[in-house]
C-alpha cells in the first residue's frame, strides 16, 4: 500500500513548485493531536475499507481517520502519516485492522494535505468553503465508535461533530 501513497504524494508535492523537496513516511508511532515541537498536524477522515483477519468480513467506512505530522527544515519537507485502525464488530477480541484506501480516496486525502501544507508553510489561502462542505456531507453516515481507533483516542471527526 505505501507505494500508491508515495506516487500520488510525489506527483502532488511536485506541483507545490516552491523549490523544496517533500517526502512522505508511514509512522505508526505519531500521536494524534500531539505533534512534536516544530511539527504541524493535519488530520482528515476519508473513505476506506477494512477487513477482519478473524472472520474475513469486510466493511467500508467513511471515517477512516488519517493523521499527518509535517515539518519543513531548510529545503526538506517531511510528512509522517498514520492511518488509524478499526476492528470488527462481529468478533470478540477482534484485532485492530489497517485501512485500505483506493487511489481515489488517497487522492482526496492528499489534496487536503497539500492544501494544509500550502496554508501552514507557504502562507496560501485555504480552499473555498463549498469544497469543504461537499466532503463533510459525503462523510455523513453510521459509524461504530467503539470499533474505531480514532474515536478511542478522541480524534475522530464523527465524535467531534456530535452524531
Ligand atoms: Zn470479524
Ligand atoms: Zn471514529
Amino acid at each position: 500500500m505505501p507505494g500508491k501513497w508515495m506516487r500520488i504524494f510525489q506527483a502532488k508535492a511536485a506541483k507545490l513548485n516552491r523549490g523544496d523537496s517533500w517526502r512522505l513516511e508511514f509512522d505508526d508511532s505519531i500521536v494524534p493531536n500531539k505533534p512534536p515541537f516544530g511539527w504541524k498536524q493535519c488530520q482528515r477522515g476519508g473513505f476506506a475499507r477494512f477487513s477482519c483477519s478473524k472472520c474475513r468480513r469486510s466493511w467500508p467506512s467513511g471515517r477512516a481517520m488519517v493523521v499527518f505530522h509535517m515539518r519543513l527544515t531548510g529545503r526538506q519537507g517531511t510528512v509522517k502519516v498514520r492511518p488509524l485502525r478499526q476492528n470488527c464488530k462481529e468478533c470478540s477480541d477482534a484485532p485492530m485492522e489497517k485501512a485500505h484506501f483506493s487511489p481515489t480516496d488517497i487522492n482526496v486525502l492528499l489534496d487536503h494535505l497539500m492544501e494544509k501544507i500550502g496554508v501552514k508553510f507557504y502562507n496560501e489561502m485555504p480552499a473555498k468553503k463549498e469544497y469543504k462542505e461537499h466532503f463533510k456531507r459525503e462523510l455523513n453516515g453510521p459509524h461504530e465508535a467503539s470499533h474505531c481507533e480514532a474515536c478511542k483516542q478522541g480524534v475522530c471527526t464523527w465524535r467531534k461533530r456530535g452524531f
